[in-house]
């Protein structure tokens, strides 16, 4: 290569939107001496740095813009703990072919027992694969429905909650629903159908979303739709923070409060 190539070389890098090969270009051509590598393996060391770099970049950002409420990782679930799950389904469900598929899975027990963490690890595990997903709590998708309704921008609305390649919805259930809210839950799920993946975490079993929903024919819709193609993860037990706090002797297994006074 002549002289003016090589100066220019940062420069046709920065062109060629290679940014991270141009940024670190000194240090992989000195590694590509020192280990003395032929063209083409010095091509595939450079070439390598930018795809890792825009591989880490693009989980980063759809990391961003799932809008996980916070982090929790597969690695960090205590199967151990939690006897009523079968680790190999959740592995397998961790290879998101139900995602790539357009399935549903469903994500139900009582409080506390790890139903957000599983969410939020298998939509992080979904990331990572290269698919979109977006993170919302039931009540909180409600309301940005009713309100897109009232400001007449509804249809803006179910496309742009149409659009993830998997919709997590988290505490369906907690709140009962107004009757309307319903409605819209519906045209989000048929807006959504045989597209995108859905995951929903709820306290209530299927046969209580006509109750949640305050109307039990559309439930009956909704969960045609939703369970057309689905996988359901039921969780058993305790809440995983009492008995944390249990061990730690926060709380007595029967906890009832001790007497003013008395001695530990
Ligand atoms: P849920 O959504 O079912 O109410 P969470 O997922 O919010 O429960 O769990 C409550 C807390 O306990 C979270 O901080 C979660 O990370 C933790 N947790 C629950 N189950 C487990 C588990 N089996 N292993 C590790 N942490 C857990
Ligand atoms: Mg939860």
């Amino acid at each position: 290569m002549s002289g003016a190539a090589a100066s220019s070389l940062p420069e046709m890098l920065g062109r060629l939107k290679l940014t991270a090969l141009r940024d670190r270009l000194d240090v992989l051509l000195d590694e590509a001496a020192r280990r003395e590598l032929n063209l083409p393996e010095a091509l595939g060391l450079l070439c390598a740095a930018e795809v890792a770099h825009r591989e880490e970049r693009r989980i980063q950002m759809g990391m961003s813009i799932a809008k996980f409420p916070y982090v929790r990782t597969l690695e960090g679930f205590d199967f151990a703990a939690q006897s009523s799950l079968d680790p190999k389904q959740v592995r397998d469900l961790a290879a998101c072919r139900w995602v790539a598929n357009g399935d549903t899975l469903l994500v139900q027990g009582p409080p506390g027992v790890g139903k957000s963490h599983l969410a939020v690890a298998l939509g992080r595990e979904a990331v990572q694969q290269g698919y979109s997903v977006l993170f919302t709590s039931a009540m909180a998708l409600i309301t940005d429905l009713m309100k897109a309704q009232a400001e007449g921008r509804l249809e803006e609305k179910l496309t742009r909650y149409a659009k993830p390649k998997l919709l997590i919805i988290d505490e369906f259930g907690y709140l009962p629903l107004e009757p309307h809210a319903a409605h819209l839950f519906f045209a989000l799920v048929s807006r959504r159908y045989e597209r995108g993946s859905n995951l929903v975490t709820s306290n209530r079993s299927v046969s209580e979303w006509g109750i949640v929903l305050n109307d039990q024919v559309v439930a009956t819709a909704i969960l045609d739709r939703l369970l057309h193609h689905s996988h359901v993860l039921t969780i058993r037990g305790d809440s995983y923070r009492l008995r944390e706090k249990r061990r730690s002797g926060l709380l007595k297994s029967n906890a009832a409060p001790a007497p003013a006074g008395a001695s530990a």
